[in-house]
């Protein structure tokens, strides 16, 4: 069975997201663990993650994926930035850990101008910083556009990462399908020897989540604007090439399409027609 859901917002609780996830027909989802743009989490609802756990486990519902805010910059050279991205990933592990086994997404972060060597040794250093033995919550690193000074668009800065993280088996990569195209990788015209490389440099093994996106960019602009799925450059061919492939079809895939509830429902209904066909 395919593993698709959607974005969704967070504001009503874990229960909440689970039922709207599941009236889209999806069996996993993702969320923004705070504003995207930063700020305060909601208080830890105790009631709500039990229950929610329990739902799911009765649902068959796959892990689910917790976004950090865009704002998270841990190769920032101002030091007021690196202690909230600590701040905010630490307590985002705390949370999350409540319940066992959910994924955590973010977006590596820019050195704006101090250079990629500098910048990822610091989000090197804030990873040690903050996963322990116990961390329950597996940690992706996104592959990014690689738009401004972004670290993370190629395959090798994020297996440079990953390398000089102690506790390595706490974290994998989440593949943003828009994201990786317009940072030159071709998985519109070859995707096997895109995974092919994806598997020789960092390992298939890693690769835990896919966010499945079309994009308004043309390939390796180094440009991050999603489009709905089978309306961009990618199309729906490579769409359906990527969910069925036998490197990937088992993986887990999330829609960051610019779309309402509806509109979700009808990209997971075709996906799913599209995959049950294949
Ligand atoms: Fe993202
Ligand atoms: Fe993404
Ligand atoms: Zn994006």
């Amino acid at each position: 069975m395919l593993k698709i859901g959607c974005h969704l917002s967070a504001s009503k609780g874990y229960c909440h997201m689970l039922k709207e996830a599941d009236l889209l027909g999806a069996n996993t989802f993702q969320f923004f663990t705070r504003n995207p743009r930063g700020g305060k989490a909601k208080e830890i609802d105790y009631n709500d993650i039990a229950l929610f756990k329990e739902k799911a486990n009765a649902l068959n519902f796959n892990q689910i994926l917790a976004h950090a805010p865009y704002t998270l910059n841990p190769a920032s050279q101002n030091e007021k930035i690196r202690d909230f991205a600590h701040l905010v990933m630490k307590d985002d592990l705390m949370r999350l850990d409540l319940l066992e086994g959910a994924l955590y997404n973010f977006h590596p972060g820019s050195h704006v101008g101090a250079g990629k060597e500098i910048g990822t040794q610091l989000i090197i250093d804030l990873l040690n910083n903050i996963l322990t033995k116990e961390t329950k919550t597996t940690v992706l690193l996104e592959t990014m556009s690689g738009s401004g000074s972004e670290i993370g668009s190629t395959f090798e800065e994020l297996k440079t990462i990953m390398n000089e993280v102690k506790y390595s088996d706490k974290m994998g990569v989440c593949m943003d399908t828009c994201h990786i195209y317009s940072a030159g990788y071709d998985i519109k015209n070859n995707l096997d020897e895109v995974l092919t490389h994806f598997d020789s440099i960092i390992g298939l093994d890693k690769l835990y989540a896919i966010h499945l996106n079309d994009t308004k960019m043309p390939f390796a602009s180094h440009k991050d604007r999603h489009e709905k799925i089978g309306e961009g450059e990618l199309g729906l061919d490579a769409i359906s090439r990527i969910i069925t492939h036998p490197a990937l079809k088992n993986k887990l895939f999330v829609l960051e399409t610019p779309n309402e509830l509806d509109g979700y429902k009808q990209e997971i209904t075709l996906l799913k027609n599209i995959y049950a066909n294949n």
